[in-house]
């Protein structure tokens, strides 16, 4: 109780935080009794506090190993920034700066050394190690240490040897926001956890907005999406270098500030892009999936997909990346059916390298990617809440409406679609009676009676239903097989030229003269409320609604003192800290205080400057 007590009084203290959110309250009292911990929580839930509060709380250091150099650098800063004594230890500090640190160290002068996993057993870190009371160690993306993860580095496999040779156990704490149970059970046995406290908290990203368009023009969409956003941050995720190139050269183009990032650039290019990103010099980053676990930028608004990705985990990490701060942030997947094309295609292509596998490994593997890829597109193309896909595809419960994804707040009327249903069933089981198969655009073309080649060629085969849904429009039939292939009446092959198939349910459906029925979206009201969606929080409904004026004068405050100090604009105070400022108006110091990420350095270092631009905004 007294520790939970004091933890409470630190959280306030250093980082200006009134609660501890899931998960982090619990993770802290067992570290600070004494036990190691296991904790899985997705990105943004606030990972860093569940082992920086304890650290401030025990009389030792705290070892934080981390796998990524530029990560330490901005957690280091921000700590500095909390009044919190920080360091790090990594390749990327000259002998000189690197000996001053070690010194210091030595001298018990920091609570919280960040180190890199490969310095751990080097002679000069035993030096220091062996000098300091070492209370606690901290591995951070601890899925880095299992080779059943995406990101295995070996030298994690060194930690335990570390924290075997320390004179005294500390506690241990893992943390990570992927891990399936695989790569927890290597966690626990590789880092030789002692019956470590496991805490997973919940998939669930309240403050992330989900939604899937599909527009005809995915680059003229993209631009009505940043049109409402111009001062926001953000990603935009696609599928290859070359639409990373053709996106930011279409962003410049119309003005904005957007760089580019994938595998094929120089690396001085990508850095020098990653960094004008965090540091808001440029507002919007066109990258492959080649942008990943090196960002942690809490300030990042929005995420689209110009392309699908090829499973449900890529695009969760990937949209995961927004509102990190907890502010309201958007994402956005912009659909298309050659996106499913394009996936297909990287997947055969991918399986071609697997040459260390047997035929069957590598056959198997395929199906199991195809798999995934069809959940994806499911996704995609669901009219149902998008929230609770996601949830239910992480194995979580859910409910059917969360009333703020794109789905939620589209409305949908139902419609028949009998007759489309069964012209679309009848062509093809003539069709296959004639041992031919078409695909579903050409099979729609040919029913509403297009003059396209694809259509002609079906003609050649059989003419009697050309033309006969005249008054359906094709993407509306197209619809209609998407939904007939749901509910599995009808199918389509796999292969580069997927086409459709009837299944065994087809002719009973036909026979009976089934009904079928189909949701689509009312025009116009979704658009208005996506709007009012956009500034408001989602999960508790509370209104972000800010006086966009004072948010205004705060943030080129905000980034005057950033260019000034050198940080990420963020470090100073994240956008939810300045949302904050705007609903409180605070007047006084003490009230500044009460402000969300307002801790007592901050406040002494900033606060005169922003009390007075809130004074003579409120006057
Ligand atoms: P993770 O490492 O899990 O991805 P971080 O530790 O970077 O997440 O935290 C994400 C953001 O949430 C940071 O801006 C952090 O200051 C904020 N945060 C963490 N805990 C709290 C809390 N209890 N109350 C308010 N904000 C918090
Ligand atoms: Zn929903």
């Amino acid at each position: 109780m007294e520790q939970t007590e004091t933890s409470a009084a630190l959280l306030k203290q250093y980082f200006g935080y009134t609660e501890f959110r899931p998960g982090q309250a619990e993770s802290i009292e067992e570290m600070l009794a004494g036990r190691d911990v296991l904790c899985v929580m997705p990105t943004g839930a606030g990972k860093s506090i569940c082992y920086q509060v304890p650290a401030l709380a025990l009389p030792g250091v705290t070892l934080v190993i981390s796998p990524l150099i530029s990560l330490m650098k901005d957690q280091v800063s921000a700590l500095l920034q909390l009044g919190v004594r920080a360091a790090y230890l990594n390749s990327s500090l000259s002998a000189g700066q690197y000996k001053t640190a070690m010194a210091r160290a030595a001298q018990a002068q920091y609570k919280i050394i960040y180190v890199a996993p490969e310095r751990l057993l080097t002679e000069s870190f035993q030096t220091v190690v062996r000098q300091i009371d070492v209370s606690m160690v901290a591995v951070d993306e601890a899925h880095c240490i299992s080779q059943w993860g995406q990101d295995f580095r070996p030298s994690y496999l060194q930690v335990a040897d570390f924290i075997r040779a320390l004179p005294k156990r500390p506690v241990v704490g893992a943390f990570t926001a992927t891990a399936t149970e695989k790569v927890r059970e290597d966690i626990r046995a590789l880092l030789e956890l002692d019956e470590p406290y496991c805490l997973t908290t919940g998939f669930d990203r309240p403050n992330l907005s989900y939604e899937v368009r599909a527009p005809r023009d995915k680059t003229g969409e993209l631009l009505t999406i940043l049109r409402g956003r111009e001062e926001q941050s953000g990603i935009v995720y696609c599928a290859t270098r070359k639409n990373v190139e053709l996106v930011t050269g279409q962003l410049c183009k119309a003005g904005y500030t957007a760089a580019a990032y994938h595998a094929g650039m120089a690396d001085a290019d990508r850095a020098r892009n990653q960094e004008d990103f965090q540091y808001d010099r440029v507002r919007i980053m066109v990258a492959t999936n080649a942008f990943g676990m090196g960002i942690d930028k809490a300030n990042v608004s929005f995420v689209v997909h110009y392309n699908m990705p090829k499973n449900m985990e890529s695009y969760y990490q990937e949209a995961g990346r927004a509102g990190r701060d907890g502010s309201p942030a958007a994402c956005i997947l912009l659909y298309s059916g050659q996106d499913v094309q394009m996936n297909k295609f990287l997947i055969e292509k991918s399986s071609e390298l697997c040459e260390d596998m047997t035929p069957e490994e590598r056959a198997q593997r395929l199906e199991k990617e195809h798999e995934l890829l069809k959940r994806m597109t499911w996704y995609a193309t669901t009219t149902d809440c998008l929230r609770g896909y996601i949830l239910r595809y992480f194995g979580e419960e859910a409910q059917g409406y969360c009333g703020s994804c794109g789905n939620c707040l589209q409305e949908f009327e139902t419609v028949d679609a009998t007759a489309a249903a069964h012209r679309l069933l009848s062509c093809v089981a003539v069709l296959r009676d004639r041992c031919r198969s078409f695909g579903k655009r050409s099979v729609a073309e040919y029913l509403h009676g297009r003059e396209s080649a694809s259509a002609e060629k079906i003609r050649a085969v059989s003419a009697d239903d050309y033309g006969s849904l005249s008054t359906v429009p094709v993407q509306r039939i197209c619809d209609v097989a998407d939904r007939l292939i749901e509910a599995g009446v009808l199918a389509v092959s796999k292969g580069d030229y997927p086409v459709l198939e009837c299944t065994a349910q087809s002719e009973p459906f036909l026979l009976q003269g089934a009904p079928f029925a189909i949701k689509v979206p009312k025009r116009g009201e979704a658009e208005i409320k996506r709007r009012k969606a956009d500034v408001r929080g989602t999960g508790d409904a509370v209104l972000y609604l800010v006086d966009e004026q004072l948010f205004a004068a705060l943030r080129d405050l905000r980034t005057t003192l950033a260019k000034q100090a050198s940080l990420p604009a963020y470090v100073i105070f994240t956008d939810a800290a300045l949302r904050d400022m705007c609903a409180r108006r605070p007047r006084t110091e003490r009230e500044f205080l009460q402000v969300s990420g307002v801790g007592e350095n901050k406040m002494k270092k900033y606060g005169a400057q922003f009390l007075s631009v809130i004074a003579a905004y409120t006057d």
